[in-house]
């Protein structure tokens, strides 16, 4: 078997912002699809569990579309085309927006990013650092050359001030600097959220549409290789909480890792002793590999949709499966 598994995160008009958000377009997603159903069969979450509880074979060549991060074009811009195409996918929420009208941090950095050239945010990350933190940013210290910048749509300052913001700095002093810039740029917060993530509504007319599911991104969206396993742990409990308790949804099965980064080992210690307890069956990485069997359900593979034919910098070809 393959199992082709997708990631989608902003739709929109391309070129829209010069950096830090790559928004596809609804056109591209559209051909995006066809040239997937020409290769793969879609499936559903269901049908993913089916197979992985034994009950059924999946088609040799299977695919899963997902979103992550509850965006709100994902509702405005995908939804619709898959509803039309009968397309299954797992919608996979962060829920601290949703509970507090607070936007998640890796998403000002996003922000910031497309309203300042990376040199300027730089700039005033430093001087917000020092500011808040009374010492020198750690940014010239950090050796790049044994780094893994995962994302390779980034010009190479905004890669590194991504790994510093996303994953280098702890996850408490980031969000302080962050935010202070951020709320130099955006008067408004709350309404910042109500223009760019899915509403407690919108999440649950998803969960309520035949072939769509609502999945796991955590509450906070934590770097999982950095942050400890009880923090994690503490993290998830109130993701998956809220969705169930206070939007009452009943089929959360599944969990797409922030930032989609996890090694087994720490696989094994942050997310497995408690993710059956949840209720959930299998978890998803960014591991850009077509899965060849479901043998670590909470290991699986996935791809972002610009590594793929029709995306942005394809890295794969479906001609030679
Ligand atoms: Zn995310």
């Amino acid at each position: 078997m393959q199992l082709l598994i997708v990631n989608y995160h902003y739709f929109g008009e391309e070129n829209q912002y010069p950096g830090g958000i790559y928004p596809i377009s609804p056109e591209r997603f559209k051909n995006q699809l066809a040239e997937i159903g020409r290769h793969f069969d879609f499936i559903s979450q269901n049908d993913l569990i089916a197979a992985l509880d034994g009950q059924r074979i999946l088609p040799e060549q299977s695919c899963l579309i997902t979103f992550d991060d509850g965006l709100k074009s994902q509702f405005t811009l995908a939804l619709p085309i898959l509803k039309e195409k009968k397309i299954p996918a797992v919608f996979f929420i962060g829920s601290l927006p949703l509970k507090e009208n607070k936007v998640l941090n890796v998403h000002k950095i996003h922000y910031l990013l497309s309203v300042l050239t990376a040199e300027q945010l730089l700039k005033k990350v430093a001087a917000a650092y020092q500011n808040l933190l009374h010492k020198e940013l750690p940014f010239e210290q950090i050796d790049f050359n044994n780094v893994k910048l995962e994302n390779r749509y980034d010009q190479p300052l905004t890669s590194r001030l991504k790994f510093l913001l996303n994953k280098h700095l702890p996850n408490t002093e980031a969000e302080q600097v962050v935010d202070l810039i951020f709320q130099e740029q955006v008067k408004d917060e709350a309404e910042f959220c109500r223009q760019h993530y899915l509403n407690q509504t919108e999440v649950m007319a998803i969960a309520d549409t035949p072939l769509m599911a609502i999945g796991l991104h955590s509450h906070r969206h934590p770097h999982l290789l950095s942050a400890a396993a009880s923090l994690i742990a503490r993290d998830f409990f109130e993701n998956h909480r809220f969705l169930t308790e206070e939007l009452n949804l009943k089929n959360i099965r599944a969990v797409s890792y922030p930032f989609g980064q996890i090694s087994p080992e720490q696989l094994k210690e942050k997310i497995l002793p408690w993710a059956n307890g949840l209720g959930l069956k299998f978890g998803l990485t960014m591991g850009r590999q077509i899965n060849q069997n479901l043998k670590e359900p909470f290991y699986l593979s996935r791809f972002d949709t610009n590594d793929l034919p029709q995306g942005k910098k394809p890295v794969i070809s479906f001609d030679n499966l």
